[in-house]
């Protein structure tokens, strides 16, 4: 299992590594006996007697994913190309994530002055981040100008307001538009960013919208990108290269109108979907750089630069949510396993289950896998609200109070996205290694929540404020 963990190690320093089949499925398995390692090594070294939830990322898993990206798209891309893999910071807030993403070459994709500040924080350059965000103020705007932070614009105002910036001052920001290609919706309506009548960007079908980009494009010779992000969870692979597809035949258009290769650089946006089913890791990047090539036979051939903005599909896979279970109870004939992780943790799980099923895996006092004869269960978190459920009829081993349940696949957009209903405590997130000397080896990356700073962050000075 060390020796494994040693060869993902090794992979990720080299960019072109190439992951084939049979290496991932490998790497998928070793992810799997990891995880089983660091439960056990949690529980054994107390961590989940200080609080009774705790979070853990795979930093060899965070590091094959970052590989397998750079390495499945250098793989593709005619050499010398230029191209930035900008992750996406909504997905993993953390600035001990970032900066291990820009150690294995990765850049940060903001939408936000926070997330800028994280990106800043964890010394990703400006020349390696990209801002996007519907709703952009003219501070950040100017600000992002001044830093030379690339630009993704969203809407006709935005571009009228970055007339006048860029006209009051130089600015090395590459600059793009954002179109929403409409080429249709996924499984999930509230993540499909491609829709007729989605938020975001310049729709491209609309009437006259095409004409109106190149037109306004011609006239702005600072235009040099253009900008899709049509993928997400629930979106298959020729939905998300097809909204690449009409990027591409945008940039040509472009490029005739202007008679010179005006757009540089396409950003082709993120929004590969993530198998939350089992440890295999599906679609794979390479398999979605083959699907773009073969909707877009010229991406990868050096006409342009390329920008991508993965969030879910570098860290999702890489997290594990580790809480006890308190008590056990039958209601109606219905087990119920009463947890300390539930909607503070897995928001999405809780209020849409059929969109974002989590496997539970149950582990015994000791974290050891727990096995036994299936019984159907309720799993349930802390809060008080009675949907507060994380699997509802799910057939298990039977859990009993003190046994630990762990949900893995949490990496991105689940325990870094803390909603914070019943003031429930952000836990701690560690990074874990197995291939230390001494075992499993934990960093902490972020702290649990205090009551001390729950109760500031809640006016806790201001206690007086309302009674003068
Ligand atoms: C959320 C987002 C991403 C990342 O999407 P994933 O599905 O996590 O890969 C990339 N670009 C933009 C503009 C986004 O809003």
């Amino acid at each position: 299992m060390a020796s494994e963990t040693h060869a993902h190690v090794t992979d990720a320093h080299d960019p072109h590594a190439f992951t084939g089949a049979a290496d991932a499925a490998a790497a998928d398995a070793g992810a799997g006996a990891r995880r089983d390692r660091a439960v056990r090594a949690a529980v054994e070294r107390g961590l989940l007697d200080v609080e009774p939830v705790v979070c853990l990322l795979d930093v060899a898993g965070i590091r094959a994913s970052a590989a397998a990206l750079t390495g499945a798209f250098a793989a593709h891309l005619a050499p010398g190309t230029p191209v930035l893999h900008a992750f996406a910071v909504k997905a993993a807030p953390l600035v001990p994530v970032l900066r291990l993403l820009a150690a294995s070459g990765l850049g940060c994709e903001v939408a936000g002055p926070g997330e800028l500040a994280l990106a800043r924080a964890a010394g990703v350059p400006a020349e390696r981040t990209v801002l996007d965000s519907p709703a952009k103020t003219q501070a950040e705007l100017r600000e992002a100008l001044a830093l030379g932070i690339a630009v993704n614009v969203d809407n006709r105002q935005e571009l009228e307001r970055l007339d006048a910036l860029v006209a009051a001052a130089p600015t090395a920001s590459p600059i793009g538009v954002r179109i929403n290609p409409q080429t249709g919706a996924g499984t999930i309506d509230a993540l499909s960013t491609a829709t007729a009548t989605s938020k975001f960007g310049i729709a491209l079908r609309d009437p006259g919208a095409r004409e109106w980009l190149v037109r306004n494009y011609v006239r702005r010779p600072w235009l040099t990108r253009l900008h899709v992000h049509s993928g997400s969870q629930g979106v298959p692979l020729p939905l998300i290269a097809a909204g690449v597809r009409e990027l591409h035949a945008l940039a040509e258009e472009i490029n005739a109108a202007a008679g010179r290769r005006q757009v540089d650089t396409l950003d082709i946006g993120g929004g590969l979907p993530v198998n939350f089913a089992s440890d295999a890791t599906t679609p794979t990047y390479e398999e979605y750089a083959r699907a773009l090539r073969e909707a877009v036979p010229t991406l990868f051939d050096g006409s342009y630069g390329l920008v991508t903005e993965f969030g879910r599909s570098l860290l999702a896979k890489h997290g594990t949510v580790l809480a006890r279970v308190e008590y056990t109870k039958v209601t109606g004939g219905r087990p119920i396993a009463v947890t300390h992780a539930g909607v503070q943790l897995a928001t999405r799980t809780v209020y849409a289950p059929q969109a974002w099923p989590l496997r539970v895996l149950p582990y015994d006092a000791k974290g050891a896998p727990k096995t036994g004869p299936p019984l159907v269960q309720d799993v349930a978190g802390p809060a008080c609200f009675a949907g507060d459920l994380l699997a509802t009829a799910r057939q298990l081993p039977e859990l009993a109070p003190g046994d630990v349940i762990a949900l893995p696949d949490t990496g991105a957009y689940f325990f870094t996205a803390h909603y914070g209903y019943n003031s429930l405590l952000r836990p701690a997130v560690y990074g874990f290694t197995t291939g230390a000397p001494h075992g499993v080896g934990f960093a902490l990356a972020r702290p649990a929540q205090s009551l001390a700073a729950l109760v500031d962050e809640a006016g806790g000075a201001l206690g007086d404020a309302l009674l003068a």
